[in-house]
């Protein structure tokens, strides 16, 4: 497949043949389960392979495809699918490379959904996985064992942005013949491009990030065309989990402005970063791209940039001041996801039993914030406010 570099070029022309639809500068949605044929043979060739003619929507769409053109050029992939969320992108990677007997070697607390897979799915077949602390090059290797086929990464995590060397593992990996597979929905392929790196599969969320506006479930497998291909006749298809032509049409539009929120949202997280460090009911900031990170030098090396989520404690946090401070925003949202235009606001221990918050524990403490489109100002003079509460 034709990989174009410019960003520019591939939000806004790639992929994209105008001339088949009037001209519109908008793509159609092509709401259609079926197309038909005129030929037995024409047929018959539809079914032998799907992936290179339409046949029925579960397989390829057209408004899908100009979609999946332009996901796999961000990544400097060769190939990618789309399907209609990140869980369904990152089940599909995971399960069309490991069968029974097989062991995995994953980073620790990797997404919620993720870690189920690993803890709850796969012992099913027979594979297990061990967990490991990714920052250190030398822990993931002593976890390799002579039946591990796959080690799955998350750089950065989406709480406290712990990160790997993705050169390295790679490296490793080629070295003792084992896939590598990443979640980059912290950074999408303008921050990180795993890929270059000899990442073998790029899985991210299109929910946060490339939808951008929390309308939108959408996730990216990108890799090898024969990978790609591989997942495509098997895992994608038997699931069926492809995205439906009105959610891919809405992830095209998001795209087109991805890079200038991407602007704003970094100079505004960078605002509020340095407003929380220096408030004096605040503990600890943790974000990549500030200097105080400890994997600060990686993280430039690695990572293009860095926006919208950080994570905060609040000086003796308790379970009682986390709920105080979270309830008295006034504008920024409590919920999960990120990546939208609207700022938003989560505490660990939303996921813990009051009962079982240690206050000692500082993950138990983490309070997450996405910063959204609004103007930075107006998010810390909310932030203050309920600061100030505490
Ligand atoms: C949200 C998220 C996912 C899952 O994506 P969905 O589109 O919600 O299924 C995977 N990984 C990370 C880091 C996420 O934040």
């Amino acid at each position: 497949m034709f990989l174009p570099n410019d960003l520019s070029y591939i939000l806004n022309e790639f992929a994209e043949e105008r001339e088949n639809y009037f001209n519109a500068v908008s793509p159609p949605i092509m709401q259609t389960s079926n197309f038909t044929f005129k030929k037995v043979d024409d047929l018959r060739t539809a079914f032998a392979d799907e992936m290179t003619g339409y046949l029925y929507s579960r397989g390829l769409n057209p408004t899908v495809e100009i979609l999946r053109k332009k996901m796999a050029a961000l990544d400097g992939a060769e190939d990618c699918l789309v399907l209609s969320n990140g869980a369904a992108a990152r089940f599909a990677g995971v399960l069309a490379n490991v069968k029974a007997g097989d062991h995995v070697v994953s980073v620790r607390n990797p997404y919620t959904w993720a870690q189920r897979t690993f803890d709850v799915i796969l012992p099913k077949f027979g594979v297990t996985t061990t967990y490991v602390d990714g920052r250190e090059i030398k822990k993931i290797e002593n976890a390799v064992q002579s039946n591990t086929t796959l080690i799955y990464l998350e750089s950065p995590n989406s709480w406290d942005y712990a990160l790997q060397d993705l050169k390295a593992v790679a490296d490793l990996a080629k070295s003792k013949k084992i896939l590598t597979m990443i979640d980059n929905s912290y950074c999408t392929p303008l921050y990180q491009r795993p890929i270059d790196f000899g990442i073998d599969l790029c899985m991210q969320t299109a929910t946060k990030y490339i939808g951008g506006h929390s309308d939108t479930l959408g996730g990216v497998l990108s890799g090898s065309h024969q990978m790609i291909k591989k997942i495509f006749d098997s895992e994608f298809l038997n699931v069926g989990s492809g995205i439906q032509p009105f959610n891919a049409w809405l992830l095209i539009r998001g795209l087109r402005t991805l890079p200038a929120r991407f602007e704003r949202i970094t100079r505004s997280t960078m605002e509020v970063v340095n407003f929380l460090k220096q408030h004096d009911k605040v503990e600890h900031v943790i974000f990549p791209f500030d200097e105080s990170f400890p994997q600060y030098e990686l993280a430039k090396k690695q990572m293009r940039g860095a926006c919208g989520l950080l994570t905060f404690t609040l000086r003796n946090g308790s379970c009682e001041s986390i709920t105080t401070f979270c309830e008295s925003l006034k504008h920024i949202l409590m919920a999960v996801s990120w990546g939208g235009h609207e700022s938003l606001i989560i505490p660990k221990c939303s996921g813990i039993d009051p009962k079982d918050f240690i206050a000692g524990n500082m993950e138990h403490q983490y309070i997450r914030m996405y910063v959204g489109l609004e103007d930075a100002s107006y998010l810390i003079a909310d932030l203050n406010q309920a600061l100030n509460l505490v």
